[in-house]
């Protein structure tokens, strides 16, 4: 292939959110265009008018923003195209490429009922294709005319390889309606072939426009782009992936703390593969990504893997950068409380990211714990408490806040010593001080390791966290 000729395209129509399933399609658009050395571009398709709005075309790029995808030339609005289009209908109507048809939809499927009882699926019959005498005054739609020397169109998808449609499949199909208006099949290439796409790589579902488009293309004169048609993602089901399965909006990954790298990792991940390889950084995907490692088949979306990925790449993050990207995706609230801590105990806060990166999956879940932790408890998990505090805690609880108390160094050695000596005295595992001394921390038994939480917070933070837990056993507030 040469490689300096590689030119694609992602085009998302404005009537929604930016699908899951559509940022997969336009990252192997992507990563086809940078792996060639190529130019990948946005297009977006906004000529249906009723359902097309400017919110959605904001948040789709606002979703390409957040990932790092961009176009690499200025994005190409198709609303804006429309003289340009019907300008190309104008030519092939002149060139007897495209004629207009008088017919209503109700008499286009009365005549073909009356003589094709019990096909369900009506083709136009051609009518019109021959008329002398134009009526006026009529509307009129535009179809394009099938070539009558054709039998079938074949092309070699990059993808599920040799397809081939019989002719008989179609029909003369209506290219502009009678406003005028151009139709779904017919701007897809005329836009295509203005941005000069040398491959089409998209979903599966526009399999069925591809014998269309290429009798477009050819009536048209354009050279016919390369196809490559990428399967469905599916819900554990088998079925399309849906908001019962997972979030389908990919900035509502964003708002759970997600980073887009991994994200993108997974997403790659999904119905392409690179031996047994799971996780590649950018580079890697760039130069192992290839249409023939995609699958034909359907990829099953995976929700627990997904997050999987996510923690690995958290878990290489320094804490001063989660606290970062964690200000670009909380909400507000959760925002100002993390600012507070960074303005007033910066190396503690990021020593409780450190200390419990581990254990989170996503960015969001990772600051409640951390937010947790900084505010101490408001309350103690239920569980917990009947689980880990027995009647004699209290009395367990009020030597270790004496022995806390006067410690003069409170470092590691110091803060096992205690809790050692006191187990010993009593003949108890260390687990029985460690676990309350946890929820007095934290308000659960389940964390990281008790000692480096007591020695993050220090020793008069976590002597009047114990003192809080026993005071409220003493009063029977628990
Ligand atoms: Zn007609």
């Amino acid at each position: 292939m040469k490689q300096a000729s590689v030119r694609v395209r992602f085009a998302p129509s404005p009537t929604g959110h930016l699908h899951i399933g559509s940022l997969r399609t336009a990252l192997f658009n992507w990563l086809f265009a940078r792996h060639y050395k190529g130019v990948f571009l946005l297009r977006i398709e906004d000529t249906d008018l009723e359902r097309s709005k400017q919110e959605y075309t904001e948040s789709i790029l606002d979703a390409f923003a957040w990932v790092g995808i961009v176009s690499d030339e200025p994005i190409v609005i198709q609303s804006e195209r429309i003289a340009e289009h019907t300008k190309i209908i104008e030519t092939l109507l002149a060139s007897g490429k495209a004629y207009r048809c008088y017919c209503t939809p109700e008499q286009v499927v009365a005549r073909y009922e009356k003589n094709n009882p019990g096909d369900a699926f009506v083709k136009y019959d051609g009518l019109c294709r021959s008329l002398k005498n134009h009526p006026q005054d009529v509307p009129s739609v535009v179809r394009f005319a099938l070539p009558v020397d054709r039998q079938e169109v074949v092309f070699e998808d990059l993808i599920c390889g040799r397809v081939s449609f019989h002719i008989n499949q179609l029909d003369d199909f209506i290219i502009a309606r009678s406003d005028g208006r151009p139709m779904y099949n017919f701007v897809v290439v005329a836009d295509d072939a203005f941005m000069d796409i040398t491959h089409i790589i998209r979903a599966q579902e526009h399999l069925i426009n591809t014998p269309k488009q290429i009798l477009l293309y050819e009536a048209c004169g354009y050279s016919v782009p390369q196809f490559a048609h990428v399967s469905l993602i599916l819900g554990p089901g088998g079925d399309k992936l849906s908001k019962r399965d997972a979030a389908t909006s990919v900035l509502d990954y964003k708002k759970e703390g997600y980073l887009p790298e991994a994200l993108l990792n997974y997403l790659a991940r999904l119905g392409w593969a690179h031996g047994d390889q799971e996780i590649f950084s950018s580079a890697e995907l760039v130069s192992y990504f290839s249409l023939d490692h995609v699958g034909k088949k359907g990829a099953i979306f995976d929700a627990a893997k997904l997050q999987w990925v996510n923690a690995v790449y958290m878990r290489k993050m320094a804490a001063a950068d989660l606290y970062t990207y964690a200000l670009s995706c909380l909400d507000t609230r959760a925002q100002e409380k993390l600012k507070k801590y960074h303005a007033t105990n910066r190396q503690q806060l990021y020593a409780i990211i450190d200390l419990y990166k581990e254990r989170a999956h996503m960015v969001k879940e990772l600051m409640d714990m951390v937010l947790l932790v900084c505010e101490g408890p408001l309350e103690y998990n239920a569980q917990d408490l009947v689980a880990w505090i027995a009647p004699e805690t209290e009395q367990y609880l009020k030597e270790l806040i004496v022995s806390y108390t006067d410690c003069v160094q409170f470092d590691l050695e110091q803060v096992k010593h205690v809790v050692k000596h006191l187990a010993h005295r009593h003949g108890l595992k260390l687990v029985q001080l460690a676990q309350p001394i946890r929820i007095a921390l934290q308000g659960s038994s389940s964390g990281p390791g008790v000692f480096e939480l007591l020695l993050i917070l220090g020793k008069q933070e976590s002597v009047r966290r114990m003192q809080i837990l026993y005071d409220n056993l003493q009063n029977k507030a628990l």
